[in-house]
């Protein structure tokens, strides 16, 4: 059985004190949540917030990590670095990383096999644009998104991956794939899993749903068999969103 997992992804948005404010009242209104909780504030919001949430079960994730453990890297941030101040698990392959800062599916791949060996746990972002989408292009995309970006992890270090779908042309704009057509995504996606890490892996792997996700539409979403959580990005930066996401399973 797979426990729902919700995180937000809260971008480049909120200044520390913001951040810290609101990540406190979110450990506290989440106390009795019944899916996993995760956040993503920027780097520079990170150590306000592991205080922040202190004492709860909210994780505290890192939107990015470098893939070397130090050295000359201007403007970068290292794994050991991140465990250092608490934060353990790191958002990798956002869509937005892809498109604007070029991170291709063998950049991320080896910086998911560097965050593995440092013990990391990882939530890959895949999925595909308008134009892969429209093209056909959907199994194509996914396929090497999902081989490339996982080459070289065990079966064993697969219980440290979860798995964000999350099509590209979904993301803030407002439209959601329908939950039947994210679904069949998912499948996909679990079957490729399979292919690779066998069944075992495939039905513990959890794989989130992300594009415009809010809490009119996350009850259906999340109602159906292969979508096990969320990756939420506007709608994770207030509360009055992002919980009732969060009890979308209440
Ligand atoms: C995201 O960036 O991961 C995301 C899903 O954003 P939004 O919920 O705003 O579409």
């Amino acid at each position: 059985m797979r426990k729902l997992y919700i995180a937000g992804n809260w971008k480049m948005n909120l200044v520390p004190s913001e951040a810290a404010e609101y990540a406190a009242s979110l450990a506290k209104a989440a106390k009795d949540a019944d899916v996993k909780v995760m956040i993503a504030p920027t780097f520079v919001c990170l150590p306000a917030v592991v205080e922040a949430v202190k004492g709860s079960s909210v994780i505290v994730a890192a939107q990015n990590v470098n893939d070397h453990e130090s050295g000359a890297y201007t403007g970068e941030v290292s794994c050991k670095m991140l465990k250092d101040i608490g934060v353990n698990t790191v958002i990798l392959g956002h869509s937005e990383r892809r498109q604007y800062y070029g991170e291709t599916d063998e950049f991320i791949n080896k910086k998911v096999l560097f965050a593995l060996e440092n013990g990391m746990d990882i939530d890959l972002c895949v999925g595909e644009t308008l134009e892969e989408r429209e093209g056909g292009k959907l199994e194509e995309v996914l396929t090497r998104q999902i081989e490339v970006g996982l080459c070289g992890v065990s079966e064993d270090q697969m219980s440290k991956i979860t798995i964000a779908y999350e099509p590209v042309w979904a993301i803030g704009t407002g439209k959601t794939a329908t939950p039947e057509d994210a679904n069949n995504a998912h499948a996909f996606i679990r079957s490729l899993i399979e292919r690779k890490f066998g069944s075992t892996v495939a039905e513990n792997t959890i794989i989130q749903y992300g594009g415009s996700v809010k809490p009119s539409n996350v009850k259906d979403l999340m109602s159906r068999e292969h979508i096990d959580g969320a990756l939420v990005g506007g709608a994770s930066l207030t509360l009055e969103q992002f919980l009732p996401i969060i009890n979308c399973n209440k």
